[in-house]
């Protein structure tokens, strides 16, 4: 049984801090900043619509998203 599902995570060890933070400037609800050591963090991570913007630019594949289409059926 799932309990919780992270609706977005962003792995710190793989962003590269692009573009002065692409992900923070597409994310339509306004819900990633800046955080420590110029990487981007998720302040509201309820908000998140799983639009998947801001994983599909990431040119660092560093964001995962739990997309709301996703289904557990494989
Ligand atoms: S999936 Fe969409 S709403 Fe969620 S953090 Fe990324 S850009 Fe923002
Ligand atoms: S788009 Fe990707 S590489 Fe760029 S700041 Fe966000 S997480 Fe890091």
């Amino acid at each position: 049984m799932v309990t919780h599902r992270a609706h977005v995570t962003i792995d710190h060890a793989k962003c590269i801090s692009c573009l002065g933070l692409l992900c923070v400037g597409v994310c339509p609800v306004g819900i990633l900043e800046e955080g420590e050591n110029k990487k981007p963090r998720v302040v509201d991570e309820k908000a998140c619509t799983q639009c998947g913007v801001c994983a599909d630019l990431c040119p660092a594949k560093a964001i995962t998203v739990n997309k709301k289409i996703k289904t557990d059926l494989r």
